[in-house]
């Protein structure tokens, strides 16, 4: 297997992956604040996460793979001000005349995420911890903070305290001064905090907040960036190996898990952090004022497959921005059901014989070496179509190449309905008289009873594709 590279956010190069442990990968991902609808951009972040994790597992590691839900704590800013996400819920529910509890909303929009999860074929985490769940280890963390100096308290928060951490600007790149730049265009409410990079672990100024906790700072709730830290450290332990999310969590969020775990622990608290790049619409960023957050609901609504949206991501990299159109989601339909269609063939052809083993075959290795070049699945893409195209290659050799590369890509090749999974056997032998009368009428030249006997298929829902390896029936 080729040797496993990364671009690594921390130190901006590509770096020859080394696991802590060799014998299993620790993965940390941050998960939906779930007080609606994940978007297309939240989704092209867990889509990468899967590749990733598929591609890890496809090379032979294993994986302990951990996904939390923000479902207390994350504020409508970064600058830990506005409104807490999951009130905002409550409150439209309530706009809808619908009264619901913070816990409610967060239940609702946790289902709609794993639906949605399971929908595009993503893998689900070994664990999906709510924040809500462990505010004790949240409490913990912040309390060794303070003990160690690296907090302090106001009125209305406890803040860390971003001076007492030189390296806090490492994983951004950026001078301090610039990484504020969006903090700035706020209102600083709290005169108390000493600097305005300071951000919040505990927040003691919401007392109409619905969740509340008693803690040694007084009633109150997480600040968003600690439950990260809390949680990946809890289920992984103190230096992980991998950390994701999209880009959009470098200068804030991350930087913040980074500097609250590793002022914790005096460790590294992780080793490689992977980014996924944006998604734009008909090349416009998305944003409330353009109305453009397109959700699952969306993309079936426009009469597409949840796995068409997963098509589409496999098309560009994840270190590159990518243009969402519904052009470009009907060219991902088109090839998806054009790979599926050959796999199908080729299943209903060899379906009763077993696997070859294509271990050492040149083709998986061009494959493998694409995957594990920094995640290049637009490449490993086009090596499944080298594969579908290729006339060289004998179609049981095709099948388990097909079906070997679709542990990575995740495209449910192995699912289609053939007439051999989809109907009974006494249907299948109906059929299978009805495709050996056609062949025969065509054998003796008599096409009118061929085109009947089709036509008599077709009314039953099977479609019949003369292929090199003889007739094929699919079901509808
Ligand atoms: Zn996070």
């Amino acid at each position: 297997m080729p040797t496993l590279h990364f671009y690594n956010t921390l130190t901006r190069k590509l770096e020859v992956f080394a696991p802590i442990n060799p014998e299993l990968v620790t993965l940390y991902t941050c998960g939906p604040t779930v007080y609606d609808y994940a978007h297309i951009g939240n989704l092209r972040a867990y889509t990468f996460a899967d590749t990733l994790k598929r591609t890890l597992l496809y090379l032979g590691y294993k994986v302990h793979h951990t996904m939390n839900t923000t479902d207390v704590g994350q504020m409508d800013s970064d600058a830990d001000l506005g409104e807490d996400k999951i009130m905002i819920g409550v409150r439209r529910a309530a706009e809808r005349g619908e009264q619901v509890t913070a816990m409610d909303i967060a239940k609702l929009y946790t289902e709609k995420f794993i639906h949605d999860r399971d929908s595009m074929n993503i893998l689900p985490p070994d664990e999906l911890t709510p924040a809500t769940e462990h505010i004790d280890a949240m409490i913990e963390l912040i309390k060794i903070l303070k003990e160690k100096g690296f907090a302090y308290k106001t009125s209305r928060a406890v803040y860390f305290d971003v001076s007492k951490f030189p390296t806090y600007t490492q994983l951004s790149g950026q001078k301090l001064e610039e990484q504020l730049e969006g903090v700035r265009e706020e209102v600083v409410v709290d005169p108390e905090k000493r600097h305005p990079a300071d951000f919040r672990l505990w927040q003691l100024d919401q007392p109409n907040h619905s969740m509340l906790w008693d803690s040694p700072w007084g009633k109150g709730f997480p600040g968003w960036h600690i439950e990260c830290s809390a949680m990946a450290m809890e289920y992984l332990g103190e230096t992980i190996d991998i950390h994701t999310g999209g880009v959009d969590h470098i200068p804030v969020h991350h930087t913040n898990e980074i500097a609250q775990s590793e002022a914790a622990t005096g460790k590294k608290f992780v080793n490689y952090w992977l980014h996924n790049e944006f998604i734009r619409v008909n090349n416009v960023k998305m944003s409330k004022s353009k109305n453009n957050f397109y959700s699952m609901k969306d993309i079936i609504d426009h009469n597409f497959s949840p796995m068409d949206l997963r098509y589409l991501y496999l098309e560009a990299h994840y270190r590159f921005p990518q243009n969402f159109t519904w052009e470009a989601l009907q060219g991902a339909r088109s090839a998806r059901l054009n790979v599926t269609e050959q796999v199908a063939i080729l299943l209903t052809v060899h379906h009763d014989q077993e696997l070859e083993n294509i271990e050492n075959h040149e083709l998986r290795n061009k494959f493998a070496n694409y995957i594990a070049d920094d995640l290049n699945i637009p490449g490993a893409l086009s090596v499944m179509w080298e594969v579908v195209r290729s006339k060289e290659l004998p179609g049981s050799t095709k099948l388990a190449l097909l079906l070997d590369f679709d542990n990575v890509l995740g495209l449910e090749l192995e699912k289609i309905p053939t007439i051999y999974t989809k109907f009974s056997l006494d249907e299948i032998a109906e059929i299978q008289k009805l495709l050996d009368d056609r062949e025969n009428a065509k054998k003796s030249k008599d096409w009118s009873s061929a085109d009947e006997l089709r036509n008599h298929l077709t009314q039953k829902n099977v479609r019949i594709i003369d292929t090199s390896e003889g007739p094929v029936a699919l079901l509808g």
